[in-house]
């Protein structure tokens, strides 16, 4: 239940401890000067929202994210909660107020539960969500949300158990069912899924599962494409399915679809079938990009501020962190990195982020 968490948040030396059930984390306190000051991009973007990747580990392996034999970082080279807390701090004074948790699988760090309360009692961050495979949300809904989740975004490839087995290469469809209905009793709405569409694979009757999910359910079912990345970019690049195509697919079984609302800095246009509770959203980073309203910055889970998904620009705020850079220098090199944001992709031209797969930057 939403109050089984037994909560302890207390301040001793000078700094916070929160702890439950589920764990303990220690926050250092903010400086005494805090005070939050908005950030632009030299485009005049203003960047308020952080994606924060916080294990690049996962427990599946999806086709259109990773290889099967996938390595992942030692623990050491990922960011401590402590680390995590205090870069959210310093993006927080630098006008971040949305905040999204992903990975790899952010629900198998240990300690998830009380990283969120942590991040959620953060001056300034006014929203909190997460995007996960819902294989632990069955347990994880309830504790996160009583911590200060908002809401999640649910990764959902097709309805068809032995087809989401393969795309998974070992995902089992009930967990996530299971999942799905914990975070919709806890409250974590309004719910989300993302299902990446890959050729020959769930490009078929799948999507078309998925939309009439949308017609009983007041569900946004999001259709991404498939992005490049690293050592399989190119059966990325190969198995694409563009925007147009599933727009058309959907269309050519349900009818016209209707506009649900159009947001700018949303990478998702909305759309409607006709009558239904639900929208249906489309992700056309690849062919359609929306760099327009992109305030978004990622921190990878080693540490680096990543300015573009599909760029490998990036600045190293975990080694100056632990050589012992003062709050005003870290500020200094996150206010500086967003400055330098780049104005989007250049996949037009053949050129795709190689130095990270997916899981490292967390979608
Ligand atoms: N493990 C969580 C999950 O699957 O939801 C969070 C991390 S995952 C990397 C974040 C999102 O990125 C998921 O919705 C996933 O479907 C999407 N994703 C992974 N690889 C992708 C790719 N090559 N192109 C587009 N989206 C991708
Ligand atoms: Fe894991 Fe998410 Fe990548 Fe699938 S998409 S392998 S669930 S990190």
């Amino acid at each position: 239940m939403i109050n089984d968490t037994v909560i302890d948040d207390t301040v001793i030396n000078n700094v916070n401890l929160y702890t439950s059930r589920y764990g303990k984390v220690t926050a250092a306190p903010l400086p005494a000067d805090f005070a939050i000051e908005p950030t632009f991009d030299s485009f005049g973007r203003r960047i308020n929202y952080l994606r924060i990747s916080l294990t690049d580990a996962c427990n599946l392996r999806c086709v259109y994210c990773m290889p099967e034999d996938m390595h992942f970082r030692p623990r050491q080279e990922l960011m401590s909660d402590e680390e995590v807390l205090y870069l959210v701090k310093i993006a927080a004074s630098l006008g971040v107020n949305k905040i999204r948790l992903t990975g790899g699988e952010p629900t198998i760090r240990p300690g998830v539960v009380e990283l969120v309360r942590a991040i959620a009692a953060t001056p300034g961050i006014k929203d909190l969500a997460m995007t996960t495979n819902g294989i632990l949300l069955d347990k994880l809904a309830w504790p996160l949300a009583a911590a200060g989740l908002k809401r999640v975004n649910i990764s959902i490839d097709t309805l068809d158990a032995e087809k989401f087995h393969r795309i998974t290469r070992w995902g089992h469809l009930d967990d996530v069912w299971r999942g799905i209905r914990a975070a919709e009793e806890a409250g974590l709405a309004p719910m989300k899924f993302n299902s990446v569409v890959v050729r020959n694979f769930n490009d078929g009757k799948d999507m078309l599962d998925l939309a009439q999910l949308t017609l009983e359910n007041d569900w946004e079912v999001r259709f991404i494409e498939m992005m490049p990345f690293g050592e399989i970019g190119d059966f990325q690049q190969t198995n694409v399915v563009t925007y147009a195509e599933m727009k058309q697919r959907i269309e050519a079984h349900f009818g016209p679809l209707e506009e649900a609302g159009y947001d700018y800095v949303d990478p998702s246009r909305a759309f409607r079938i006709p009558g239904a509770m639900g929208t249906l959203g489309f992700i056309s980073s690849v062919t359609e990009p929306f760099c327009q309203g992109c305030g978004r910055v990622r921190l990878t889970a080693d540490g680096k501020l990543r300015l573009c998904l599909l760029r490998d620009d990036e600045v190293d705020l975990l080694t100056p962190l632990r050589e012992g850079a003062s709050w005003d220098e870290l500020r200094g090199l996150m206010r500086d990195g967003a400055y330098h944001k780049p104005w989007g992709h250049d996949l037009a031209h053949g050129h795709f982020a190689e130095n990270r797969a997916m899981n490292q930057l967390g979608g």
